[in-house]
């Protein structure tokens, strides 16, 4: 089959690979509808060092299940399912607390170790406890909608949930890709009062306004944090959705937040030390997150996407085969499109 494969920083090709088959008896393969490219793609594909073997990439996908090992009890040859960006077994202590992404069995796909779904096929380990069973057929329509609960709404609305969002409450959110949208959409789903975005993008903005941001800050650093005292009567925001993972950003986000405020983290962080300590300590400010657990919120977000009521695959503005992948990878590193949507 042909699949994306990463070599090193920049190099990204498409290549003939061996087709996935089922190795471990919990396993599924399915065939991928529709994948995506991550903007967390783009931190490998701006400093990954050279692999000889490479890394097949993607990890949020749609598809349907092409075969399933003898000891796949739920999942049906024929499903129509979403791959979450992460495999978990169902069963574990954290699979049952709703934090799958933490699973003692689980794991990443589009890893070294588990190929990705920037491809034709994908194999899925512990597949009745991964994939979601969508109870719809394909659809075009719903289809961008639905390829977002694979990762990118699920973790906007993870950021959203650990920063504590409630009705009436003042939000910002700390970073205009595809991730903050979607936290734009799940902090105006929650019910909070004023969504304050943080972004300079034209394009980004105009969408985010239309998901339900009432403000707009597109200064940074201090001046972004000093615009941000301004719109909310100087004291800052209840919750603070993190969705970029840089130093300044991160530091942004903690300072914007009001006394006794939160703040979501779910962009991947880019530095090993936390910064804004002080200011989280002084103001009491909750500082969580970390990669969503998208599996258990599929339940809660899918039928607001099958009735209409929230439309996160608008963050979609460019569907490409896969011998455009990488281009599309180009493409989104240099902001020319907020995220690239695959048809394999
Ligand atoms: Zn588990």
């Amino acid at each position: 089959m042909r699949a994306t494969v990463m070599f090193e920083a920049g190099d990204v090709r498409i290549e003939n690979v061996p087709d996935p088959r089922i190795i471990e008896p919990t396993d599924a393969v399915v065939t991928v509808t529709r994948g995506c490219i991550c903007g967390s793609d783009l931190w490998p594909y701006n400093k990954m060092e050279h692999i000889d073997s490479g890394r097949i990439m993607g990890h949020e996908a749609i598809g349907v299940v092409e075969a399933v090992g003898n000891e796949v009890r739920k999942i049906k040859v024929g499903d129509f399912v979403i791959m979450p960006f992460a495999f978990s077994d169902g069963t574990c202590e954290f699979c049952h607390e709703g934090l799958q992404t933490s699973c003692i069995h689980g794991g990443f796909f589009g890893t070294t170790e588990v190929a990705g779904a920037q491809a034709e096929a994908v194999r899925v380990p512990l597949a009745d406890g991964t994939l979601f069973v969508l109870p719809v057929r394909q659809d075009e329509a719903l289809t961008p909608s639905l390829l977002t609960l694979s990762d990118v709404m699920g973790t906007g609305h993870h950021a959203a949930v650990v920063a504590n969002v409630r009705p009436g409450k003042k939000v910002a959110v700390v970073g205009d890709g595809a991730v903050g949208l979607c936290g734009v959409i799940a902090a105006r789903r929650l019910g909070a009062e004023q969504i304050i975005i943080l972004g300079r993008h034209a394009d980004r903005i105009a969408l985010a306004r239309e998901f339900g941001a009432t403000d707009v800050v597109s200064e940074r650093g201090d001046e972004a944090i000093e615009r941000v005292r301004e719109l909310t009567g100087g004291s800052g925001v209840h919750s603070v959705l993190e969705c970029v993972g840089l130093e300044q950003a991160v530091y942004t986000a903690i300072s914007i937040a009001r006394p006794g405020g939160a703040v979501g983290r779910v962009g991947v962080p880019q530095d090993e030390k936390t910064p804004g300590s002080e200011p989280a300590f002084y103001n009491n400010v909750s500082v969580s997150g970390g990669p969503a657990p998208v599996r258990a919120y599929i339940d809660e977000l899918l039928p607001d996407v099958l009735e209409g009521r929230i439309e996160p695959g608008r963050v979609f503005d460019r569907t490409v085969g896969l011998d455009e992948v990488p281009d599309g990878y180009r493409a989104m590193n240099e902001r020319e499109a907020i995220k690239v949507m695959v048809k394999p």
